[in-house]
């Protein structure tokens, strides 16, 4: 069973090895912390090299007997662990909840979409396709084959904890790989209790393994070893930038979802409330913790009054709190001190160059936890670290615009190119924009959040190569080329 906890209750848990929860008393151990309320909720082990070593070598063991499986059986094996997952949507909820701080409601949708994606990337055991190739010379054939890489490391952010596990192993497994997860050390407990759900499955001894542990330790041993045919990474900038350079050393491959800025337009012939509403979704969940949320607003001047009025009410309505106490807040805590200094810092910077918070702008009440108000800047510009830098809080800086060319030369003057977004009645005026935006996702009339069927992939600092769909699927697979010459 799931450990639903309670505050008065500290578990520790031990490494998901070769299909054994398995501790070193040496280890050193990381305090993992309810971020509503500082509370201490568990403690966790900071995988030593060894540690992650032997996991590394019980996937390797385990890799090729599961490759030689139809994929069709590996398909099977999948469907198995997203049906137990659902027989535990609420306690898994719950430890999401009180490690991660978003509110139960879209604790429980992470956890059921987890199940479903795991299912969607399972239905593609029988859609791998190869290619025959016509070839130059006479009575010979050429065969593409798509064949797992081996072992691959999913090393996870903190912010859709459990649901990055399946976008990271679901691809992984059914394409024939092994897999060692490290989750974020802010957020490791939903990772264990997923080992203890696996553990319950016929999924094969090895196959799937969890070493916890702080970056600079556990991840580092992970992408420096030879034997990880592949690095899939969720996080920020530096992170995966540190990683890329480690994985240098061994040419390992690389897939990273990294940070996004991400620009919302809002045209004159925009619905505004429609716009509004969105925006104000895409900027609370989660307590605007995420990649893919508007983080900036160009508005058209002739409606920049009317559209920010808009937005103030409905970014003041939003409630926040303790989420295991209330389930109908729409946000919970910052991850920690350093997410709430952070929003602090570029706040109090715009303020002093001249931007004007509307609503919002302190920290918001609640013992124990760092909460922040839901806050509306304007009068921002270009220049300033609001706009230009990721906030990942309920904060939104507006900034107006004249021509359309000027909004669209400021979406895409940044380092980051995740997602982006079109508000605009008119077609012509919405797909002009798509043209021209540099980013790898945009939504037109409606909140940020991609589909586990399209593409979900990051332009510039925002990542490489990408997740989710046929695309993302492929790229846990290489290729072998065959000619076959017939006599
Ligand atoms: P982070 O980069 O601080 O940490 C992510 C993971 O990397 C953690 O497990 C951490 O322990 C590990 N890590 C840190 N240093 C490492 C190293 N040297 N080697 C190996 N592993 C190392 O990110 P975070 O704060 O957990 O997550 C927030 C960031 O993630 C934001 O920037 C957000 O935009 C991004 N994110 C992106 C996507 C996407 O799909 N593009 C999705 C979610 C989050």
């Amino acid at each position: 069973m799931v450990n639903a906890q309670n505050s008065s209750f500290m578990i520790h848990y031990s490494n998901y090895i070769n299909g054994q929860f398995v501790d070193s008393p040496d280890t050193n151990k990381i305090t993992v912390v309810n971020p509503a309320t500082g509370e201490a909720i568990s403690t966790i082990p900071d995988s030593s090299t060894e540690q992650v070593e032997s996991a590394i070598a019980a996937a390797e063991k385990a890799q090729p007997a599961w490759a030689a499986l139809p994929a069709v059986a590996r398909a099977k094996h999948l469907h198995g662990l997203a049906d137990k997952i659902r027989e535990q949507v609420e306690p898994l909820a719950r430890v999401i909840t009180e490690e991660q701080g978003k509110t139960l409601p879209l604790a429980r949708v992470e956890v059921n979409f987890t199940a479903d994606y795991i299912d969607y990337m399972a239905e593609w055991g029988r859609r791998i396709e190869g290619d025959v190739i016509e070839s130059d010379r006479p009575k010979e054939n050429i065969f593409l084959f798509h064949k797992p890489i081996g072992v691959v490391a999913g090393i996870l952010p903190w912010n859709f904890p459990f649901f990055l596990i399946a976008r990271k192993l679901a691809p992984a497994l059914v394409c024939g790989n092994a897999i060692v997860l490290k989750p974020s050390e802010e957020t490791p407990n939903n990772a264990f209790e997923f080992c203890k759900i696996l553990d319950q499955t016929d999924i094969p001894t090895g196959l799937v393994n969890l070493v916890s542990g702080y970056g600079a330790t556990a991840g580092r041993a992970l992408t420096e070893s030879p034997k990880v045919g592949m690095i899939s990474f969720t996080g920020s900038v530096e992170t995966g930038s540190r990683i890329m350079a480690t994985a240098a050393q061994n040419i390992t491959r690389v897939n990273l979802e990294l940070g996004g800025k991400a620009p919302a337009i809002v045209t004159a012939n925009a619905d505004l409330d429609l716009a509004a509403t969105a925006i104000q979704a895409s900027r609370v969940i989660n307590s605007g913790q995420v990649c893919n949320c508007a983080e900036r607003i160009y508005v058209q001047r002739s409606v920049a009054e009317a559209f920010t009025a808009k937005l103030v009410e409905k970014m003041n309505a939003a409630r926040y709190g303790n989420p295991l106490e209330d389930e109908t807040i729409d946000y919970g805590p910052m991850i920690n001190k350093a997410g709430y200094e952070k929003i602090v810092g570029l706040l109090d910077s715009a303020v002093s160059d001249g931007a004007q918070v509307l609503c919002g702008g302190k920290r918001g009440a609640g013992e124990g936890g760092y909460y922040f108000e839901p806050t509306v800047v304007t009068n921002c510009t270009q220049g300033m670290d609001i706009v230009s830098q990721e906030i990942f809080g309920p904060v939104i800086p507006v900034v107006v615009f004249d021509a359309i060319d000027e909004a669209i030369a400021m979406a895409n003057d940044t380092e980051y190119g995740l997602t982006s977004s079109v508000f605009s009645n008119d077609i012509n005026e919405a797909m002009n924009l798509v043209e021209a935006l540099n980013f790898g996702e945009t939504y037109i009339n409606r909140e940020h959040f991609e589909a586990m069927q399209g593409y979900h992939a990051g332009w510039r600092k925002s990542g490489i190569g990408g997740a989710d769909g046929k695309h993302g699927l492929y790229e846990f697979m290489q290729t072998q080329v065959v000619y076959l010459q017939r006599s």
